[in-house]
């Protein structure tokens, strides 16, 4: 099979499409769209790296799923809507059944969120999945969800069930061994991340900054600081919980969810005033923590004493 008979086979979609703004999709030389007026266009990328992001034998249908709910975690974190998006593959063979997998699975996720595959690459090399998304926020949005927008006496609060996804790589790799409802639990959310987009827009209004958890919730709220010129505390005590990860002693549960990654979950501020908000977002939401002038991250235990993360969150340089 040729390169043009494989994008046609697995990747071709509607070419015009003018209620999803594609005037034209896959097939010629760069697609044409068509951007609400007054919108701000979202855009970010995100590559999977076999032997770093999954393993070879990894379930391509799940791959398919991750490659696209990584990308629209990134614009979920920014209140964007998702809109389009463009696949570049490096393939070593073409396996049909594997590339008939990875598709179902990529193109389900995107059919779920109303999002067309309007272009992309398709090249011989290592297997390689880059995608790229393309979203949309009103410009009135302004300044929302900046990670520069952090104000001392801010709430943190965090969506979901952060550490899941860890401990499924730990059991993955045979680290770890869950009983067996519990190990499926953890490997779902590790290979099957559901992206927040409805929170992401639901919290244009009220987050005065957000990130999305790839890396690591501290790592992650670390940028947020950073970017605010502000500190903060963690109150353990009131990270969700979960049979998961009840099922590991307490440390070992903390540091799954602080530095673990692979969450896919959204962490965001908000100023007191916004609190009554938090009961009507979609999902569950649990406050974890305070916005503080002092700078650095303090992860306080029950009692008061500080706990010392013993590895920090995924820098692939580090
Ligand atoms: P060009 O050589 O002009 O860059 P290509 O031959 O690479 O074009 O691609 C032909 C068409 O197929 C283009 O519209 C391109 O966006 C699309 N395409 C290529 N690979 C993919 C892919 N993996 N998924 C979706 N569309 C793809
Ligand atoms: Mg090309």
């Amino acid at each position: 099979m040729g390169e043009f008979e494989l994008i046609r086979r697995f990747f071709f979609t509607q070419v015009v499409d003018a209620e999803a703004g594609v005037v034209l999709g896959i097939g010629d030389d760069a697609a044409l769209l068509q951007p609400t007026p007054n919108h701000h266009l979202v855009v970010t990328t995100d590559t999977l790296v076999e032997g770093v992001h999954f393993l070879a034998d990894d379930d391509p249908a799940s791959l398919g799923h991750k490659a696209l709910a990584v990308n629209l975690s990134d614009l979920a974190a920014m209140g964007a809507r998702p809109r389009w998006v463009l696949l570049n593959l490096s393939l070593p063979t073409v396996d049909e059944d594997w590339l008939q997998a990875f598709a179902d699975g990529l193109l389900a996720l995107a059919r779920q969120h109303g999002v067309r595959l309007v272009g992309g690459d398709t090249v011989r090399g290592a297997l390689n999945i880059t995608i790229t998304a393309l979203g949309e926020r009103p410009a009135s949005a302004g300044q929302a969800m900046r990670r520069s927008g952090a104000q001392v006496g801010d709430w943190i609060a965090v969506s979901g069930v952060p550490g899941e996804a860890a401990l499924g790589l730990a059991q993955r790799l045979g680290r770890l061994n869950l009983p067996a409802a519990l190990a499926a639990q953890a490997l779902a959310r590790l290979h099957r991340p559901t992206p927040r987009v409805e929170l992401g827009l639901a919290l244009r209004d009220i987050a005065s900054s957000a990130v999305d958890i790839s890396d690591g919730l501290a790592q992650d709220l670390g940028h947020i600081l950073t970017a605010s010129g502000v500190g903060a505390t963690l109150e353990l005590a009131k990270l969700p919980r979960s049979p998961v990860l009840d099922a590991v002693p307490q440390d070992e549960a903390w540091q799954a969810q602080l530095a673990g990654g692979d969450d896919y979950e959204l962490l965001f501020t908000l100023p007191a005033s916004a609190l009554d908000a938090l009961a009507h977002l979609p999902g569950k939401m649990t406050l974890i923590g305070r916005i503080e002038a002092e700078p650095g991250l303090r992860l306080r235990r029950d009692d008061g004493s500080l706990f010392t993360l013993a590895r920090k969150g995924h820098d692939h340089f580090a």
